[in-house]
């Protein structure tokens, strides 16, 4: 079985050393390619090695988060870093970019007009360069919405990846509609994620990519309880090995075999990001 794990942020302080070792075990398992999203300007660099070094691919941009510090010169390095590399096959999108309305700092201003002058600047510059976008969704899917709407009024349509989606059933087929995928990982792992488990079941087959976001959002068999956390029990570390354990449950939840869904998965990646093909990211 040959997995693509579509957003696994293996340059995270969390892997620090370890990044290769935990690679070469997710390879083990199956995963034959991991996507690695940059978060801010400065691990532009390290996301472009990691990738270039375990023969994966890597994104670039500034992930809401980290917006309120970035440099005043963020976009114009992004679209610096874009042009440079622009043949660069490993290079497979602008990402990771979104709102996040979560963080209640990122709700108000200045930084609630800051992030979305963000995220629609990457819109463009992923435009301008032929790229799909990675998208950070986070309570924001409506205004996520109406920007990628705004954009590709006049022009081609969007390619790309809402990643650990966790919208409604309307806004999942909305962007299904403009032309992304919808991310799933170790949140559907969780028997009480009904919302999401049943979207998991229930969109079509073709819209679904995987991804474990290591080292975030760890399956229920790594996730440490608040109690057991205040017992001294550390948060368990995500990391891509974990993926064909995450894709068993949705297969499971959808009732269909593991080949199938590795299958579908994989071929939905490849039209999410289309430069994998070429790096023969499908096996
Ligand atoms: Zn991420």
């Amino acid at each position: 079985m040959r997995w693509i794990d579509t957003h696994c942020h293996l340059d995270a302080w969390e892997f620090g050393p370890q990044a290769k070792e935990i690679r070469a075990r997710a390879a083990i398992k199956g995963v034959a390619h991991c996507v690695i999203p940059a978060v801010e300007v400065g691990n532009f660099e390290a996301v472009r090695t990691l990738a270039h070094a375990g023969g994966d691919s890597y994104c670039l941009g500034t992930h809401p988060l980290y917006v309120p510090r970035a440099a005043p010169d963020a976009l114009a390095r992004l679209e610096a870093h874009l042009l440079a590399h622009r043949d660069d096959p490993r290079l497979v999108a602008v990402g990771e970019i979104g709102l996040d309305y979560f963080v209640p700092e990122l709700q108000q201003e200045p930084l609630r007009t800051l992030q979305e002058d963000f995220y629609r600047a990457q819109l463009q510059l992923a435009r301008q360069y032929g790229l799909p976008v990675v998208l950070h969704v986070r309570r924001s899917a409506d205004r996520l919405l109406k920007h990628l709407r705004d954009l590709s009024r006049h022009g081609p349509a969007w390619s790309g990846i809402a990643h650990a989606f966790n919208g409604s059933a309307v806004q999942a087929q909305e962007f299904i509609r403009l032309g992304f995928k919808l991310g799933f990982g170790g949140a559907v792992t969780f028997e009480r994620a009904l919302q999401l488990r049943h979207l998991a079941q229930s969109l079509p087959l073709e819209s679904i990519v995987l991804e474990t976001d290591a080292p975030d959002i760890p399956p229920h068999w790594l996730y440490a309880t608040a109690q057991q956390r205040a017992a001294g029990q550390p948060q368990g570390r995500n990391e891509p090995g974990e993926l064909p354990r995450i894709a068993a449950v949705v297969a499971h939840l959808r009732g269909i075999s593991v080949d199938a869904l590795a299958a579908a998965t994989t071929a939905n990646a490849l039209q999410a990001l289309p430069r994998l093909a070429a790096l023969g990211a499908a096996g």
